[in-house]
């Protein structure tokens, strides 16, 4: 039996005016989803534990089968795994967001979390020049992709820094800098390293990013072994560092697409290969896209349902075709919603299908936020979904 879990990033959303006061999932054309919905199990799962902010890293880390409550340290660490970084048991690993604010004090505003998205060509060189002028023996700044970098601050689980209670940049777009200002600041010399790298962003000027913004701050992270825990040899295919960072810290096979951007234009048709590549070996791939989240992010609601019908059509569909004839199960979910009127994600318990040979059928005609709550179907903790779909995947 093959396990497929695919992941629409943030796909879950609420009734929208401009589109007839649907969502954009009920809104798009989805028939190969329809089709696994009408034939499996629909329901809805919590992917967000109570305590937790409703972020891709808490839900990603559930739907891999790991309690975030248990596991999880914060956004950086997962994503200094993802490029392998050394870290030492003290120190402390900030994701860093290359923004775009207005004012950077204390009367600042949030504009951009992405910095106009701004492309990994033009922003590693910014980051590796703050390493060069600003990095010391204690904050190291490391490139990553696009707008996401890390800052590594040696010792720093240590300091105080290490419960600063930073907002997601994303969560406060058009909003007011103030209080995150502040907590920067409780930190003189953690203050001026800020500045300074800001200061090179500005005088370079050729790009929307103005300043930078470290938040998600944690130890470094260390998960159970994937397939000792589920019996899996596992890959995860992403273009998002945080997904390869689960992958690695679980001991999973972590598949590089070229061409993979997390935005509407991503290469599905590459990462659907790599899924039946590793498959022709393995038994779980793990499919994540980023589309939906980033459309829900824009607000930006005829973009969204284009997203989520691009992933049913060019995800969904190949992936099922091409294993018409072996045994699969399938999982198929979001994260958590990403809505266009909040812009920001939230902890609503999301839509799921989990389809296998001999499952039960729920009969329904479409796969929606709506159906998928008329079911009943319950998954009261994220972490238990896989486990979920793997004994029905296994009652047969
Ligand atoms: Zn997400």
């Amino acid at each position: 039996m093959k396990f497929l879990s695919l992941v629409a990033d943030g796909m879950g959303d609420w009734p929208l005016s401009e589109l007839g006061h649907r969502t954009p999932l009920e809104a798009a054309v989805t028939p190969v989803m329809d089709e696994l919905a009408r034939t499996g199990i629909v329901g809805r799962c919590a992917t967000i534990p109570k305590s937790m902010p409703p972020g891709s890293d808490v839900a990603n880390m559930a739907l891999l089968g790991f309690d975030p409550e248990k596991y999880h340290t914060g956004r950086g660490p997962i994503e200094a795994a993802a490029q392998n970084l050394k870290a030492g048991p003290d120190d402390l690993i900030w994701r860093m967001n290359l923004v775009t604010v207005e004012d950077y004090g204390p009367d600042g505003i949030m504009r951009d979390y992405s910095a106009g998205h701004i492309e990994t060509e033009k922003s590693r060189p910014l980051v590796e020049r703050m390493q060069e002028v600003v990095g010391n023996d204690t904050y190291q700044f490391i490139p990553g992709i696009q707008y996401r970098h890390l800052l590594l601050q040696s010792g720093g689980a240590l300091a105080p820094e290490a419960d600063l209670d930073i907002n997601p940049p994303h969560d406060i777009l058009d909003k007011p800098i103030n209080k995150d200002m502040q907590r920067y600041s409780r930190n003189p010399e953690f203050w001026d390293v800020l500045q300074e790298a800001r200061e090179i962003l500005v005088k370079n000027g050729t790009t929307r990013a103005n300043a930078v913004w470290p938040w998600g701050q944690g130890r470094r992270l260390s998960l159970p072994d994937f397939e000792k825990t589920f019996g899996m040899k596992g890959a995860v295919i992403s273009a998002v560092d945080l997904i390869k960072g689960l992958g690695f810290a679980s001991g999973m096979e972590v598949i590089d697409v070229p061409g993979a951007t997390g935005l509407l234009d991503t290469n599905y048709e590459g990462k659907v290969q790599a899924a039946l590549e590793f498959l022709k070996t393995g038994d779980f791939v793990f499919v994540h896209l980023e589309g939906p989240d980033e459309c829900g992010h824009g607000g930006d609601a005829d973009d969204k349902r284009e997203a989520i019908e691009r992933f049913d059509s060019r995800v969904v569909k190949p992936l099922r075709e091409a294993l018409a004839d072996e045994e699969t199960a399938w999982l198929i979910c979001c994260d958590h919603y990403t809505p266009c009127i909040e812009r920001t994600h939230t902890k609503d318990p999301v839509p799921f299908i989990v389809n296998a040979p001999g499952c039960e059928a729920s009969g329904l005609d479409h796969f929606t936020e709506k159906t998928a709550d008329s079911t009943g179907v319950r998954v009261d903790d994220g972490f238990e979904l896989l486990p979920y779909a793997l004994e029905h995947a296994r009652k047969k």
